[in-house]
Parts: structure tokens; C-alpha cells; sequence
């Protein structure tokens, strides 16, 4: 909902989707607080942090970003968190090919049950490790165009392309009249 948001400050409600162990605590570390830990802990349930950026335009978005679990028991609460969700990011990773087959169901998912004007974006992360690079930029492109998403490959370890993922959603918002 648009509840706290005006033309100059929006509050979006952000969800991250993906197969476990693709890196999403990972990516919202490396967002939030600007750090990278590799013996982050596997995420129980979903968990819940707040980050607010600037646009040169001068408004401001405030993400309010649901980190859910990725492993199977949790697959029946998934809709909880991206109910009323105005953003969702599925994330995969490009060294493992059935994270992106994972990443395909969410889409789908979130196509069939997801806000109708919910904003996708598609991202490919651990983009560091080229040489167990399996799936290739082009699949993850082609897969994002034909379904209207917004694609980039990341890095949370290098901190990578990471503040232009979330600066690139916040410019595809809708924004509510003033
Ligand atoms: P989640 O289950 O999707 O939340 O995945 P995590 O964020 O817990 O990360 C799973 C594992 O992948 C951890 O061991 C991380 O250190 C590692 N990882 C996460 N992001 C990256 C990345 O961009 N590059 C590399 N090389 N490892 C990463
Ligand atoms: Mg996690």
C-alpha cells in the first residue's frame, strides 16, 4: 500500500525471492549496511530491514525489504510476503542452473498472485565468480525481456552493481499523484 508515500517520498514494500544460498541476505547486507559477510547466517522464515536513497530528482524512496527463506518449507508462506509487495527482486545465481529454473517459477509465481502493477526485477548475483560462470548473461536478458522484468547481474561480495539495482527499481516506481 502507498500509505506514508506522497509525490516527493515514496515507501515501497520490497520482497527478495531465489532458491536458498543465491545470496539474498547477501545483496540487502551489502545495500543496508554497506558490508559483506561470508559466514552470514541461513535466514529462518523471512526477515525484515529498512533502507532509504535519494534520487537526483530529489525524492526519496524508503524500501522496506521482506528477506524471505528460500528453502522449501517456507515455500507456502511466500505469498505472506509478497502480498501488497510494490517491488519483488528473484535472484539467482550464475553459477548454479537450477537456481535459474527457481528463479523462473518465482516469476511465474508472482505473475499469477503478485500485485498487478508489481515492479520485477531479475538478478543474476555472484557475478564475481566468472570462471563457474553457467548461466549466461544472454539467458537471464532474454529470459527478463520476454517477461517485461528489469535484468542486472551483481556481486554482493564485490558490492558489484549492487546500489544501481535497487537506484534502477526506484526509477521504475509508479508514482502516486501529487
Ligand atoms: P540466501 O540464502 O539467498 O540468503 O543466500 P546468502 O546471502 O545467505 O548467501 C549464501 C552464500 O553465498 C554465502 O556463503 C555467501 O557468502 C555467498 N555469497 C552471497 N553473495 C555472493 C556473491 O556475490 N559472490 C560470492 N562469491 N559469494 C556470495
Ligand atoms: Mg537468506
Amino acid at each position: 500500500d502507498n500509505a506514508g508515500s506522497d509525490a516527493k517520498n515514496l515507501r515501497v514494500k520490497l520482497v527478495l525471492l531465489g532458491d536458498s544460498g543465491v545470496g539474498k541476505s547477501c545483496i540487502v547486507l551489502r545495500f543496508v549496511r554497506g558490508q559483506f559477510d561470508p559466514t552470514s547466517k541461513v535466514t529462518v522464515g523471512a526477515s525484515f530491514l529498512s533502507q532509504t536513497i535519494a534520487l537526483q530528482d530529489s525524492t526519496t524512496v524508503k524500501f522496506e525489504i521482506w528477506d524471505t527463506a528460500g528453502q522449501e518449507r517456507y515455500a507456502a508462506l511466500a505469498p505472506l510476503y509478497y502480498r501488497g509487495a510494490a517491488v519483488a527482486i528473484v535472484v539467482y545465481d550464475i553459477t548454479n542452473p537450477h537456481s535459474f529454473h527457481k528463479a523462473q517459477y518465482w516469476v511465474k509465481e508472482l505473475q499469477k498472485h503478485g500485485s498487478p502493477d508489481i515492479v520485477l526485477a531479475l538478478v543474476g548475483n555472484k557475478a564475481d565468480l566468472q570462471d563457474n560462470r553457467e548461466v549466461s548473461v544472454q539467458d537471464g536478458n532474454e529470459y527478463a525481456e520476454k517477461n517485461g522484468m528489469f535484468f542486472i547481474e551483481t556481486s554482493a561480495k564485490t558490492a558489484d552493481n549492487i546500489n544501481q539495482l535497487f537506484e534502477e527499481i526506484a526509477k521504475r516506481l509508479p508514482r502516486p499523484s501529487p
